[in-house]
């Protein structure tokens, strides 16, 4: 029985994220930010100064009021201040986590540092096994130094969930990645699907020898999906059309509309303003906040006046942050009582409309994500994001297979409201 407790409700994420800077100690084939990881002098590559990751955290409170942080590099646990960093987040009501490859780790002093400046848990980014991995990330003996890490983190007594990139060299090993998980005790595991972003967009760098077919990837896939849901190991797989797997393998299916009810993920609104590159250098000032209303250009179905007089109260008293706390509490308990007896908050309606519509901006503008023909004729085409526009463009769109139902589904939790996921105790409040 998988120790962590669990829950079907799904609420949006309150989750951020940080960029320190992109410096690296692997050199990951298919990393997002390649080209600045090994460029020195992009103005992305050096870390940013404490002061300013600092404000940018204070900012995802005091504004974005994100309860959570995901703090990422290049690789954290190289940047100088990390543990002050740590300590500041959770002072200032940001439960930190690192996405970390997990090499200095490997190190039990270093687990001891973070434990003791008040880390949360740990994202580890486990792409393979053996020498695969080593080949995939560049660097000699990093698998074994990997593993020990886990040890070290068993050890010392600091939680920790897997991400996995489904590149054409893991496949073969997800089954033994998803048993990993299991012996160790990972909270959970996210395998990743080809999403070109960043510098992964560049011309050439994606082709059919490392990328595998959405049907290649599909039998490993829920070979290991199914190990994990034996195991009671949360499960999900991001932007992967839902038709590619089995019906009882689609409530882990995250594409972006999926993606915000995963309290693990991040808040739209807040990434759209920590991805923009101010907030990702170390030189010059942060940018101004943007509202998710600003970030969703165009919305084609715009929530009425009087729930965006809602969301503006909400932002009108991120200035102090416990009087906004408390109102997203209540107002998440009256959604959640109205929830069971069948109806829904207006103001989280609002809400949730906006979020969806960014994440079709996402998905459709930002990642160019198309249909087959035949997606047309499939009952839950409004809730998947269909091909990503690079991969159709490298294999086509024929894999699409139409799902069809008695009825058409829009709602975007059709599928993942009967997923059983984690919720840390501290979350219990607001998201169980
Ligand atoms: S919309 Fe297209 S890609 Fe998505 S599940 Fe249906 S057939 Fe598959």
């Amino acid at each position: 029985m998988n120790k962590f407790s669990k829950s079907t409700n799904r609420v949006l994420t309150r989750r951020g994220v940080l960029w320190l800077g992109q410096t690296c100690n692997f050199k990951c084939q298919f990393c997002y930010f390649l080209d600045r990881i090994k460029t020195k002098d992009h103005p992305e590559h050096p870390f940013m100064s404490l002061a300013k990751a600092k404000q940018i955290c204070d900012t995802l409170v005091n504004y974005y009021h994100n309860n959570a942080i995901d703090i990422q590099g290049g690789e954290p646990t190289i940047y100088p201040q990390i543990h002050e960093l740590i300590t500041h987040c959770r002072q200032t009501g940001l439960l930190p986590t690192l996405i970390t490859n997990g090499l200095v780790l490997a190190n039990q002093k270093s687990c001891k540092k973070l434990k003791d400046a008040g880390i949360r848990d740990l994202l580890i980014s486990v792409h393979g096994l053996g020498d695969d991995f080593d080949t995939l990330v560049g660097v000699r003996g990093a698998h074994k130094k990997q593993m020990q890490a886990l040890e070290n983190l068993i050890t010392v007594g600091i939680p920790f969930r897997f991400n996995c990139v489904l590149s054409k060299v893991s496949l073969k090993k997800l089954s033994a990645i998803a048993q990993l998980a299991i012996d160790k005790g990972a909270g959970v595991v996210n395998f990743i699907a080809f999403n070109p972003f960043e510098d992964q967009q560049k011309q050439g760098r994606r082709s059919a020898l490392n990328v595998p077919l959405y049907k290649e990837v599909a039998p490993f896939l829920m070979e290991a999906m199914e190990i994990l849901h034996k195991a009671e190991v949360e499960c999900n797989v991001r932007y992967f059309p839902l038709c590619m797997v089995k019906e009882k393998y689609r409530k882990s299916l995250y594409n972006f509309q999926q993606l915000s009810y995963d309290i693990h993920e991040w808040d739209y609104a807040s990434w759209s303003w920590t991805g923009m590159q101010s907030q990702r250098m170390r030189d010059g000032e942060i940018s101004r906040t943007i509202s998710l209303k600003e970030a969703t250009v165009e919305p084609p179905t715009y929530p009425g006046p009087l729930q965006f007089m809602a969301i503006k109260a909400r932002e009108k008293l991120a200035g102090y942050p416990t009087l906004l706390n408390a109102a997203v509490s209540i107002n998440r308990t009256i959604g959640k009582t109205m929830a069971n007896t069948g109806k829904q908050n207006t103001t989280d309606m609002a809400e949730e409309s906006l979020y969806r519509e960014n994440a079709r901006i996402r998905a459709q503008r930002h990642c160019c994500y198309v249909y087959a023909e035949r997606c047309d004729q499939c009952s839950v085409k409004s809730i998947c994001d269909g091909f990503h526009g690079d991969y159709a463009s490298l294999f086509g769109s024929e894999e699409a297979s139409p799902i069809i139902l008695p009825e058409t589904i829009n709602d975007p939790k059709y599928y993942i409201s009967h997923q059983l996921k984690v919720v840390e105790e501290e979350d219990y409040g607001w998201a169980k």
